[in-house]
C-alpha cells in the first residue's frame, strides 16, 4: 500500500513537473527556430550591425529563461540560441532598457556603439549635469532617443534644479535652449515649479518630430504634462501630436522664443551664464541643452549643391508633384521621404544610396520600399554616389566607376546630421567617444 502511494506521488509529481517544464521547453524551441531567421534576416539588410545603444549579452550570467526576448517591443532586436539570449538585430534598438530590466539575473546591458564604430555622448552626470557646473543636457543630445525619455529626462532635470532654490535677482533660474520633446518638458516642469526661464528655439515647438514626414505614424507611451494631464496613446499621427502639443503651450500660457538661435554660452566667474543668440544675450543661474542630435544636415560636399533644388528635409511632401526627383541616402528618413514623394502626382523617383542594400531601417519601411520597387514606383541606384549637380540634371557614380547624367529637378539629400560637437566645445562640454560602453 504504502509502495503503491509513494509511486502515486511520484507519478503526479513527476505529470506536474512535465505540466510545467514542458509548455517552457516548447516554447524555447519555439524561439530558438525563429531566432535562427531573424539571425539571416539581420545579416541579409545589415541590421546586425549597432548604429548606437543597444543591449549586450554576457553569456556567464545568461540562464536563458528568455525574459529579454518577451519584454522587447521592438522587432528581433534579441532572440535565444544554444540556451541563452542573443541579439540578433541590434540596429533595432531604440533604447527603452526594457530588457535589462527584464532580466532576473542582470546579465543584459545597454551600451553605446561598438569596438567597430564610436558614437560621440556628451559627459553627463546622473541629474543631467555636464562637465560644466549648472549646464545640464537632456533628450537625445545626452544620447538617449526617443519622445518618452526626453518627456521624463526634462522632468527628472527640472526637479533637481527646482531643488536648489533661487539664485540672484538679476538672473533668470533656468535658461532652456531647444524646444523639442525635451525642451518642452524642461519648460512645462519649470513653468509648474514656478522658476523664472526662458525658452529659445531656433525652429518652431516640436524639434525633430515637427521634420518627420507627412502622417508619420509616431510610437511613443504615456507621459503625464504638469497642468495639462496624463497623455495616454500608443501610436498617434505626427500632425496630431504637433498639435497637441502646440495647444498644450497655448493652455499652459508656455511661451516660446520661435526663430531665435542660440550661438554661445558662456559661464561667468560668479558661476551664472551669459546666453547670446540670435536676438540678444540672457543672463541665467542654470542652462539646459535640449538641442538634440540633428545639428547640422551633413552634406555632400559637390559641386552645385547650393542650388535652390537641393532640400535637407521634407515637410510638405505635396509642394513637389510633376517633379523628376532624387533622393539620395538609404536610412528611414530617406526611404519614408522617397515613398511620400512618390505618392505625389506625376513624380518620377529615384533613390541614390552608397551600399548595395538597406540595412538599419525599420521593418515597416523596409517592405513598404520593397513594395514600391516591384511596382516601379521607386527606383534604387545601389552603390550610387553624387558627383555634381546642375539646375537641370544630377552626375551620378557607382563605386566600380560607372558615371551616368539623371534628369533632375530635385535633389532631397538625407545623409543624416553631424552632431554639434563644436557647439558643445565651445560651451566647455567634454564630448567622449564610447566604442560598445553602458
Ligand atoms: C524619422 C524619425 C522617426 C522617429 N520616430 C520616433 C517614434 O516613432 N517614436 C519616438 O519616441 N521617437 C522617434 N524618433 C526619435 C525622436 O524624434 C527623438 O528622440 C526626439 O525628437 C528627441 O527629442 P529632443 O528634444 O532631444 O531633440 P529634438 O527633437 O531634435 O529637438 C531639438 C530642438 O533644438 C533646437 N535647436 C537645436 N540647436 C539650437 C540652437 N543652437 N538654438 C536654439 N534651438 C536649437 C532644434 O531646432 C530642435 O527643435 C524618430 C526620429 C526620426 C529622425
Amino acid at each position: 500500500m504504502l509502495i503503491a502511494d509513494s509511486t502515486l506521488i511520484a507519478g503526479v509529481g513527476t505529470g506536474l513537473a512535465l505540466a510545467i517544464t514542458l509548455p517552457f521547453y516548447r516554447r524555447q524551441r519555439k524561439l530558438e527556430r525563429a531566432t535562427a531567421e531573424s539571425e539571416a534576416h539581420a545579416l541579409r539588410y545589415g541590421l546586425h550591425e549597432p548604429v548606437s545603444l543597444h543591449p549586450v549579452v554576457n553569456p556567464d550570467e545568461c540562464i536563458g529563461i528568455g525574459a529579454c526576448v518577451a519584454a522587447c517591443p521592438e522587432d528581433d532586436v534579441l532572440g535565444l540560441r544554444n540556451g541563452q539570449a542573443k541579439v540578433v538585430s541590434p540596429a533595432r534598438c531604440i533604447g527603452h532598457g526594457l530588457c535589462e530590466r527584464a532580466c532576473p539575473v542582470e546579465a543584459i546591458q545597454l551600451v553605446f556603439g561598438s569596438e567597430k564604430r564610436g558614437v560621440e555622448i556628451p559627459r553627463i552626470k546622473h541629474n543631467f549635469e555636464s562637465n560644466v557646473p549648472g549646464l545640464y543636457i537632456v533628450g537625445e543630445l545626452g544620447g538617449m532617443g526617443l519622445i518618452r525619455n526626453a518627456f521624463e529626462q526634462g522632468r527628472q532635470c527640472v526637479e533637481g534644479i527646482a531643488k536648489e532654490g533661487r539664485g540672484p535677482k538679476d538672473a533668470l533660474d533656468l535658461a532652456i535652449i531647444g524646444c523639442g520633446p525635451a525642451g518642452l518638458a524642461t519648460a512645462l516642469h519649470s513653468l509648474h515649479q514656478g522658476l523664472r526661464f526662458v525658452v529659445l528655439e531656433k525652429e518652431d515647438v516640436g524639434g525633430t518630430v515637427r521634420n518627420y514626414p507627412r502622417k508619420k505614424i509616431v510610437m511613443t507611451g504615456p507621459v503625464t504634462v504638469p497642468g495639462f494631464g496624463k497623455l495616454v496613446f500608443k501610436e498617434i499621427v505626427k500632425e496630431r501630436l504637433i498639435g497637441l502639443w502646440e495647444d498644450i503651450v497655448r493652455r499652459t500660457g508656455l511661451r516660446v522664443n520661435t526663430g531665435e538661435t542660440v550661438s554661445d554660452i558662456v559661464r561667468g566667474k560668479d558661476g551664472c551664464f551669459t546666453v547670446t543668440s540670435s536676438r540678444g544675450a540672457y543672463r541665467a543661474r542654470r542652462v539646459v541643452l535640449a538641442i538634440g542630435r540633428r545639428g547640422v544636415p551633413r552634406k555632400l560636399g559637390v559641386p552645385g549643391e547650393g542650388l535652390p533644388k537641393v532640400i535637407y528635409s521634407l515637410r510638405e511632401p505635396e509642394a513637389y508633384q510633376k517633379d523628376r526627383v532624387l533622393v539620395v541616402g538609404g536610412g528611414d528618413s530617406a526611404v519614408e521621404a522617397a515613398l511620400a514623394l512618390a505618392d505625389q502626382p506625376g513624380n518620377q523617383v529615384t533613390m541614390a544610396y552608397r551600399g548595395d542594400r538597406f540595412s538599419r531601417i525599420k521593418p515597416g519601411n523596409l517592405s513598404r520600399i520593397d513594395n514600391a520597387v516591384a511596382r516601379r514606383r521607386v527606383e534604387v541606384l545601389w552603390s550610387t554616389s553624387v558627383v555634381e549637380i546642375t539646375p537641370g540634371d544630377v552626375l551620378v557614380k557607382t563605386t566600380n566607376g560607372t558615371g551616368a547624367r539623371l534628369g533632375n529637378d530635385l535633389l532631397a539629400v538625407f545623409a543624416g546630421g553631424e552632431l554639434p560637437t563644436k557647439f558643445l566645445e565651445r560651451c566647455g562640454v567634454q564630448v567622449d567617444v564610447k566604442f560598445g560602453e553602458p
